[in-house]
């Protein structure tokens, strides 16, 4: 997929709408258009990077800031004390949809483990 026909990159670019409630240079979050938990934001980076398997180490800082943004968008949202998760989903099996990377940052209820 290219850049121009991804569903990110367009958020990203605020060529389609988001609520977006994070935003630094490199970096975008906005809330997630069907919420698994009362807080449910993806944290993405601007420049296109299909999935985890894609990372080069010189994409290190931008995964590293992604983490950054979680914790500061928990923050901002009152989970950090309580807890949440910051989660990754890569390709079919772990239901990977959006062919561009995103941080799941999930909070406000009591989430279960292990996972489905
Ligand atoms: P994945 O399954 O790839 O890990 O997660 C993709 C996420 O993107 C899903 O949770 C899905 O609800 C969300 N999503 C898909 N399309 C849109 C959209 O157009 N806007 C927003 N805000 N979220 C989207
Ligand atoms: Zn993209």
């Amino acid at each position: 997929m290219t850049d121009s026909e991804c569903l990110f990159c367009k958020i990203a670019a605020g060529k389609i709408n988001a609520d977006v409630i994070y935003e630094s240079d490199d970096v975008v979050a906005f809330r997630d258009i069907n919420p698994q938990a009362p807080t449910h934001v993806l944290v993405i980076p601007k420049r296109h990077i299909s999935t985890i398997n894609d990372l080069k180490k010189s994409d290190s800082g931008i995964v590293g800031e992604m983490y950054i943004a979680a914790k500061e968008i928990a923050r901002q949202e009152d989970i950090a004390d309580d807890g949440y998760r910051a989660v990754m989903n890569c390709n079919a099996a772990a239901g990977q949809t959006v062919f561009h990377i995103h941080l799941h940052v999930l909070g406000g209820r009591q989430l279960t483990w292990p996972p489905g």
